[in-house]
């Protein structure tokens, strides 16, 4: 148990993005939520924000729209108390470069540093650190801790962290591979060592994070060895309305034939592409889920290459750890759907994983537990909690 746990104190956890800022305050020993708040259309005149606790919603409009002023707006709706019991506050942010590979206590070096990285992120790190200045400003006397998407993914070895490019990219312009997700990949594999009653240490798991962006990661010992989102969270599987892998070659063939600059072919790569490019109708899986049991072509091909690319590259991080105990879902789509667990998992029945139907459609995101049969490498759910671990994280450090 943490000091501060001992003294009762709850965490502010921040995720700060470009247009929404989400937040809760909890308990970094048990998780439970004390309450959790949303900013949304951050930045333009119809910004609002909302703080749920109980079953009960209390909102307001602010005035000043800025980043500072949606913090003050949320932290305006909490009570005393409420705030009172934050003693440290957590900070989700998306990119801590080649150095950092675990969670620091923002101080001016580490505010430097992370402006400085700016380019490696330049849609998502200018939100975090406007979050990480606005509870600064509104909290000054409480430590502030950045938990970074990256840090899981710096024990990965040479030979996956690079890409086969020219050495200067990677000195000169830090071009290599960074992984994403890194909190989730690291909470569930930590969590499905628990539910196999097995040391960390001694195990080989790809952990699946399939949401609205995915990812996968092989987990040995404890640590990331390889992961499938690489420079950027556009590489890898197939996500919501990102490609995930496609040749380069793509890119200038593209931008040439509809007039527009290679920025633009990547935009469309990361917001028009994915399951929403493939169906032309939904970035959403249940959504399309539905639509192919009514019988959309379209939709049902977008989920099978989804399952498809995710199995295939569950696959190929299994080399990276010499033994598979166990392959992990989690996130929004591998908690809660069985269709696309077992469609995942029907191909990995070369690795010696075996669906157990009914125990596929029996744990989900409220139980998680073992959906395979027993003899050869487990299938568990695992629900995924991130603010959690930025949350013990911040206490461990605080
Ligand atoms: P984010 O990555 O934005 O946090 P989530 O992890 O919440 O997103 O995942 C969102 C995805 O989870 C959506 O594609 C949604 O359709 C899918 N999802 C949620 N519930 C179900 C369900 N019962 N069946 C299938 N897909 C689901």
């Amino acid at each position: 148990m943490t000091a501060l746990s001992d003294a009762g104190g709850h965490v502010l956890v921040v995720n700060a993005g470009s247009s929404s800022v989400k937040l809760a305050v909890l308990d970094p020993v048990s998780g439970r939520r004390a309450l959790t708040g949303l900013a949304e259309r951050v930045g333009t005149q119809d910004a609002s924000v909302r703080i749920d606790r109980d079953g009960e919603r209390s909102t307001s409009t602010p005035d000043d729209v800025s980043h500072a002023g949606v913090i003050e707006a949320l932290l305006a709706l909490m009570t005393g108390d409420e705030r009172s019991s934050i003693t440290a506050v957590g900070h989700r942010v998306v990119h801590g470069g080649p150095t950092y590979s675990s969670s620091v206590v923002v101080d001016d070096v580490v505010r430097a540093d992370l402006e400085a990285l700016t380019p490696l992120a330049p849609l998502h790190l200018p939100g975090n650190l406007a979050g990480i200045d606005a509870t600064t400003a509104a909290l000054p006397d409480l430590p502030q801790v950045a938990v970074f998407d990256t840090a899981f993914h710096r024990t990965m070895p040479a030979y996956a962290a690079q890409y086969a490019v020219p050495r200067s990219w990677r000195d000169d312009l830090d071009v290599r591979r960074y992984g994403f997700h890194g909190t989730s990949h690291r909470y569930v594999s930590g969590a499905a060592a628990e539910l196999l009653g097995r040391p960390p240490g001694e195990l080989g798991l790809v952990t699946l994070h399939l949401g609205n962006g995915c990812s996968a990661a092989a987990v040995r010992g404890g640590r990331s060895v390889d992961t499938t989102m690489g420079f950027t969270p556009l590489e890898g599987l197939v996500m919501g309305s990102r490609s995930g892998d496609i040749d380069p070659g793509v890119i200038p063939y593209v931008a040439e034939r509809l007039g527009v600059d290679a920025a633009e072919v990547v935009r469309r790569l990361n917001t028009e592409s994915g399951l929403l490019g493939v169906s032309g109708t939904s970035n959403d899986m249940r959504t399309l889920l539905e639509a192919a049991a009514a019988g959309d072509e379209d939709a049902a091909l977008a989920v099978e290459l989804f399952c498809y690319r995710a199995a295939k590259h569950v696959a190929a991080l299994s080399v990276a750890l010499g033994r598979l105990d166990a392959v992990v879902f989690t996130g929004g789509i591998g908690e809660n759907s069985a269709p696309v667990r077992a469609a995942v998992l029907a191909r990995l029945s070369v690795l010696g994983v075996h669906l157990d139907a009914e125990a596929n459609h029996a744990n989900g995101a409220t139980t998680g537990g073992r959906i395979s049969t027993p003899g050869g490498p487990v299938a568990l759910v695992v629900p995924t909690d991130e603010e959690l671990l930025i949350a013990r994280d911040t206490a461990d450090l605080a």
